[in-house]
């Protein structure tokens, strides 16, 4: 037989197809990741694991490569600068970075460091993000979009903002906003710059369809709109509306979804120029698309199209429609999220595994001897020894039907606990023999598609899915996920993997393999005290903020990666995960009152000797402990 390569590890992992060039095997076996699409340089994530661990950071760890998140940025503003350049498009293009999607301080500060040279800015969705967004545009000189429902505070805090230098526009998303918006400007003054969002009659694809469309959460409809340029030009005030908006939804799988929003969007932008609306700018919102299992197909868990052709489509699309109108182009904005933000983060934890298989009794002596066996346990023997490829079908069914009967004897007194535990571990033995023939044959009956699932063994991961993957648990999204390290071994178990909560909804049982979905993890035997780690890639878009608390577990601890050409990798900081103190504080509980409460308590065992203040004293020590470690399983 051949030898496992990691180029095979590669293939049944699909790595090839979503890592977008970010990820790699190296000769060790390890999962690498790249400062910049396959770039020559690497840092070895198993490598970079253990220093973590030796500098006392435990897992469960979020990584974010910073250079990577710089990588995204290059590559959507070189596809649109190319389509521009293409088309010869006589105007720009721009990011606003929709901070709902991560909105971490430091993530949003790389953001806007490296966002400066393409013109980034920031898209906010509430005041709490305005008051954010406004932190990071007082030094840095970001321009910003506001999106959402806006009250009073919100929109004089907005034309103050306006007033005192900022760049940022506000965007109508109702016609009582408009209002709203002309009374608080005509009192104080301050002329706004005024953005207009639309509910397009084109919807997106996927599970946020509906973000789009004539039931749309938001957006004036095409009455509304017209309504508003009425009011606006009544208060003489049709050149404040400089943007034009819309928002089709996330993750659109589709890519003639997104030419039919265009091609509406652009339409609308050609009338509202040829009724005096002083539009400069169209923001065509999210949904660019990220394939996160590689299939480049239309399953919600991909998209169909490239960036550079996302980019391509957009430009055209817009050009030709301005053209044919004879309307000059718009500046372009995207608010890419997801697309900007996903690949830059990765979540490794290690495998709990207990290796149960290795603590089964030894009781392969009885099959070389037979003869006093209970007839079913003996017909198990005879099933495993003469098993092969023609009689699987028959022996299978035989074999099910004996363990059935050995329950049954058992339940009558006929079976002992001995030979029911024979019979349990026969039918295993035939079943992994089974399940290698199975592998073997061209084509797999359905029956057979099924029992191998039935073979898919549980391994537990330090990890929570309600905090650190809750798309996978609200939407069934697919994240791949792929053991960092032993990538030139073949993987021989096929696995789901549960998390530590006590949920049975913890558990991802949908993976990315080689032709798209499939039900089960490729995953290594674990040895005995080996450290074995998996990594949760894709993770940097909206995951971080929809995690929540489920079981008290915590934020995860995080460390910023930065790439360095002299020492491989730089450790730009560390943010220390929730302690369980402060996990409990969420839910008012207070640390030193639970300290305290105890010890009197526990004092009055003391004074009636039931407890020695000794033992007393070491159960403090150990709650005190508890309290300021962190909330994810320690050593086993
Ligand atoms: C959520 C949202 C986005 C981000 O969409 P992605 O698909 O993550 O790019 C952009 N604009 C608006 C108005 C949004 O609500």
């Amino acid at each position: 037989m051949k030898r496992w390569s990691t180029r095979d590890s590669a293939k049944i992992y699909n790595l090839p197809n979503w890592g977008d060039d970010f990820f790699s095997i190296n000769k060790k076996g390890h999962m690498c990741v790249h400062p910049s699409p396959s770039s020559k340089y690497s840092i070895d994530l198993r490598a970079l694991v253990d220093d973590l661990i030796k500098r006392n950071i435990k897992p469960p760890i979020l990584l974010r490569f910073m250079d990577v998140l710089q990588g995204r940025i290059a590559a959507i503003n070189r596809a649109f600068k190319n389509a521009i350049a293409e088309y010869e498009y006589p105007a720009s293009y721009q990011t606003f970075f929709p901070i709902k999607v991560n909105q971490q301080r430091q993530v949003v500060e790389a953001i806007a460091h490296y966002g400066k040279k393409h013109h980034m800015g920031l898209e906010v969705g509430s005041k709490p993000e305005l008051v954010a967004a406004i932190s990071f545009a007082t030094g840095e000189k970001l321009p910003i979009i506001c999106n959402g429902y806006k009250d009073n505070d919100f929109i004089e805090m907005v034309l103050y903002a306006t007033r005192i230098g900022y760049d940022i526009t506000i965007v109508v998303e109702k016609l009582f906003e408009l209002e709203k918006v002309i009374a608080l400007s005509r009192q104080s003054g301050i002329v706004p710059k005024l953005g207009i969002r639309v509910k397009l009659s084109s919807k997106g694809t996927g599970k946020w369809a509906t973000s789009g469309g004539d039931e749309a959460k938001f957006g004036l409809k095409i009455s509304e709109l017209l309504a508003a340029v009425e009011i606006l030009k009544e208060h003489d005030m049709l050149d404040t509306v400089k943007l034009l908006h819309f928002h089709i939804g996330s993750q659109i799988t589709k890519i003639d979804k997104i030419k039919n929003a265009l091609i509406e969007g652009t339409r609308i932008y050609v009338e509202m120029r040829k009724m005096g609306v002083g539009l400069e700018y169209m923001d065509i919102g999210g949904g660019m698309g990220v394939d996160y299992d590689g299939s480049k197909s239309s399953d919600f868990s991909s998209a169909n199209y490239t960036i550079d052709e996302y980019a391509n489509d957009v430009v055209y699309q817009v050009k030709n429609i301005c053209d044919e109108a004879g309307v000059s182009c718009p500046n372009i904005i995207s608010e890419s999220g997801r697309a900007t933000v996903a690949h830059y983060s990765v979540l490794v934890t290690n495998i709990l595994n207990t290796n149960t298989q290795n603590a089964l009794p030894e009781f392969d002596e009885i099959l070389e001897n037979a003869d006093e066996l209970s007839p079913t346990v003996r017909k198990l023997v005879d099933i495993y020894k003469s098993l092969d490829r023609h009689s699987l079908r028959v022996d299978y069914h035989d074999t099910i039907q004996l363990i059935q009967e050995a329950v049954s004897l058992f339940n009558l007194g006929y079976l002992n606990l001995h030979d029911r535990a024979l019979a349990e571990w026969l039918c295993s033995k035939i079943f992994i023999k089974i399940s290698g023939i199975v592998e073997r044959l061209k084509s797999v009956p359905d029956e057979f598609q099924e029992f191998q699932l039935s073979l898919r063994q549980t391994y537990f991961a330090n990890f929570s899915l309600f905090q650190s993957l809750p798309d996978s648990w609200a939407i069934d999204q697919l994240f791949p996920i792929v053991p960092i390290q032993r990538l030139n071994e073949k993987p021989d178990i096929m696995a789901s993997i549960a998390d530590i909560t006590c949920d049975s909804d913890g558990e991802i049982t949908s993976f990315v393999g080689e032709n798209g979905r499939t039900d089960y993890l490729p995953i290594h035997k674990i040895e005995a005290g080996e450290d074995y780690y998996v990594g949760f890639f894709l993770i940097g878009a909206y995951q971080e903020i929809l995690g929540d608390l489920h079981n008290l577990f915590g934020d995860t601890n995080a460390v910023h990666v930065s790439f360095n050409r002299k020492t491989n990798y730089k450790i730009d900081t560390v943010i220390n995960g929730d302690a369980t103190w402060e996990s409990l504080k969420y839910v008012q509980y207070k640390g030193p009152e639970i300290l305290k409460h105890v010890r009197d308590t526990l004092e009055k065992g003391v004074a009636s000797r039931k407890i020695s203040f000794e033992e007393t004293s070491h159960f403090l020590e150990l709650l005190d402990k508890a309290l300021v470690s962190y909330t994810y399983l320690g050593s086993i």
